[in-house]
Parts: C-alpha cells; sequence; structure tokens
C-alpha cells in the first residue's frame, strides 16, 4: 500500500472529491443563479474513461478516500456504473457521493450496490414551501424519500447538510438537529460562504457563524462532544443524550479547518484544485488527453500537493474578490 503524499505543511492528503458535472436539476439560491450557467460543450468535460484513470492515478499515489460530487453527479447518464468501477480500484478504502437527493429514490439501492457506502445529502429544511424557495424547485417529497431509501438500502452515514442563512432556514436549527434524535443521521449545519462576494451575494446578511449554531443548539437540550469524529473532516461532532445521531458544525468561514485539511478537488473539466477557495488551478485534463504516462500525471499531481496553500484567506474582502468559482462548478 502507498503511503499517503504529505504536503509542505506536513499535512497527509489522502482524500480526492471528483466532480463529474456542473449541471444540476437545482438551483440553490446560495450556489446557481436561476437560469442556470453557461453551458460546458461535452468536449470540455472528462469522460468517464478518463474519470477513472484519474481515480486509478490517485488511488496508486496513497489518495485512498474519493468522494463523487458535482453539480448533481445524479444526473450525469451511466453515474452507477463509473461508481462501480471506481470502488473496484484496488487499494481503495471509502467511495461515497455528495447529492441533492432529487433522484436518490431511483439510484440509492444501485449506489449502494456499486460500492457507495457513505452519502452527503443537501437538506436545507424541512418545509416543503421553503425547499421550493431555496432550491427553487418543488422536490423536497422526493428527497426525503431518497433519504429513506438510502437508509433503507445500508448506506450509513447519512449526513444531511445544511447550509444556515439567517432570514431565510435559520428558524429550523433546532427541528433539523431535532432530526437526529429520532433518525439515525448526521446533521450538519455548514456556514454560508461567500463565493460571489464580489458581486454582491448578501453574504454578511446571511451568514450565520457557528458558535450562534451551538449557543442555540444547547439551548434545547445538553450536547456532548463527540471525540472519535475530531480528527476526520472539518465537522465538529456533537450529540444529545442518547440521541442515535450526531450533530456537526462545519465553520470554514469563522474558524480555519486549513491545519487538518486532507484534500484535493478535480473540477468536471480536469482542473485540480488543492483548496476550496484556491485562485490557482493545474489542469490534468491536459495531460491525460496528451497521454502522458501515469508517474508524468503522479508527479503534476505531486507538485500540485506541495503548492497547497496554508490556509484560505477568506477574511481578506480583497482575496475574497478572487473567487473565481461557485460550489457548483469547484465540486462541493
Ligand atoms: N448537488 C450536490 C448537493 O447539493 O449536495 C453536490 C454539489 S453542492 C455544490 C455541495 C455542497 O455545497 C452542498 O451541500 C451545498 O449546500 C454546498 N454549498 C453550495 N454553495 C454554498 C455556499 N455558498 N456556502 C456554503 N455551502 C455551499
Ligand atoms: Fe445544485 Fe447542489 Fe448547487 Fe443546489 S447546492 S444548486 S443542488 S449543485
Amino acid at each position: 500500500m502507498t503511503a499517503s503524499p504529505t504536503d509542505s505543511f506536513e499535512r497527509k492528503i489522502d482524500y480526492l472529491r471528483l466532480s463529474v458535472t456542473d449541471k444540476c436539476n437545482l438551483r440553490c439560491t446560495y450556489c446557481m443563479p436561476e437560469d442556470g450557467v453557461p453551458k460546458l460543450d461535452h468536449s470540455e468535460i472528462l469522460s468517464y474513461e478518463e474519470v477513472l484513470t484519474l481515480a486509478r492515478i490517485a488511488v496508486g499515489m496513497g489518495i485512498s478516500k474519493i468522494r463523487i460530487t458535482g453539480g448533481e453527479p445524479l444526473v450525469r447518464k451511466d453515474i452507477i456504473t463509473l461508481c462501480s468501477k471506481i470502488s473496484n480500484i484496488p487499494g481503495i478504502k471509502s467511495l461515497s457521493l455528495t447529492t441533492n437527493g432529487v433522484l436518490l429514490p431511483i439510484f440509492a439501492e444501485s449506489l449502494f450496490k456499486a460500492g457507495i457506502r457513505r452519502i452527503n445529502v443537501s437538506l436545507d429544511t424541512l418545509n416543503p414551501e421553503k425547499f421550493a424557495a431555496i432550491t427553487r424547485h418543488d422536490r423536497f417529497a422526493d428527497v426525503w424519500e431518497g433519504i429513506l431509501a438510502a437508509e433503507k438500502a445500508g448506506i450509513f452515514p447519512i449526513k444531511l447538510n445544511a447550509v444556515v442563512l439567517r432570514g431565510v432556514n435559520d428558524d429550523e436549527i433546532e427541528d433539523l438537529a431535532g432530526l437526529t434524535i429520532s433518525h439515525p443521521y448526521h446533521v450538519r449545519f455548514i456556514e454560508h460562504m461567500p463565493f460571489k462576494a464580489g458581486e454582491g451575494d448578501g453574504h454578511e446578511k446571511k451568514f450565520v457563524a457557528a458558535p450562534e449554531i451551538l449557543e442555540r443548539l444547547k439551548r434545547v437540550a445538553p450536547l456532548s462532544t463527540c471525540q472519535e469524529n475530531q480528527s476526520n473532516g472539518p465537522a465538529v461532532y456533537y450529540r444529545f443524550r442518547d440521541a442515535p445521531g450526531k450533530i456537526g458544525i462545519i465553520s470554514p468561514v469563522s474558524d480555519h479547518f486549513c491545519p487538518s485539511c486532507n484534500r484535493l478537488r478535480v473540477t468536471a473539466e480536469g482542473k485540480l484544485r488543492t483548496c476550496l477557495f484556491s485562485t490557482e488551478e493545474t489542469d490534468l485534463r491536459g495531460a491525460l488527453r496528451n497521454n502522458l504516462p501515469i508517474e508524468a500525471v503522479s508527479e503534476i499531481i505531486r507538485k500540485a500537493i506541495a503548492r497547497k496553500p496554508e490556509k484560505h484567506e477568506l477574511s481578506s474582502p480583497v482575496f475574497r474578490k478572487c473567487i473565481s468559482r461557485q460550489m457548483f462548478s469547484i465540486g462541493g
């Protein structure tokens, strides 16, 4: 088994988030414009063969955890076949998926059979009307059905991710957290990130900081910290007494999780980003299409890892204006 690469700050890099599309069947107000975005030409998107080659190269370098994301990954044709091929790469330890859940009622069982064991589902509200307002599509019932279907299929853990938006869904923090009492789900609250700050995305008005979320939760019932998760990923986990599920708080803005960042991202067009908020990208599609040998592509990735920034500069307004992509096109 190859040892995972480390970056210049001694962080072990063992996790890759692979975006398979920038298309989506929802239009969340904080992520995508209502009219969508100019479509990438099919030839600009990595083919499945290319995605698979990249996944093999990454696993060969010691990157043992892969998450499939987008855009909405379940809208890409033949996604099950791709998942199945990636989960069969020798040396891969975990294959997971991030989805908005709309197509989960159709795909949950085949995803499990294809090797997906962990999923993250975006769920900002339990109110169908509010769901329609946030996502601009009336699909709450499908998403809820999909979550239940994933549980039935044996996928565990199921993490429900809610972006907290002041004046929109912050009144539901307690109800969403309550799901961890009635279900074995991990409900994670995420701070809104200012991807389009330069164009006035209303970040300052919408933003609810993690300490405020935590305070609200503590007023519901005593919360204990879950030690087992502290070193794994950006969420800090808590639990209500005897609850089967956990509550996670992810604070990319108010508190850097950069010191423990173990991840790389590849966009649907094959651009490698070593930081979610990178202003730098490395083109892997060109390397693949020029038929560079595996070792040469690995070397390009290693060099990019060596340049992985120590931390993001989200608190700097100048830096915010440089952010060139939104989540759907990075791969959330
Ligand atoms: N379509 C899938 C989904 O919604 O789960 C996967 C891609 S989506 C871009 C991944 C995650 O990014 C979602 O949980 C979404 O809520 C989050 N996201 C998008 N824009 C965000 C923003 N401005 N701030 C915080 N989270 C954001
Ligand atoms: Fe689509 Fe996910 Fe972005 Fe919502 S958050 S618009 S579901 S990519």
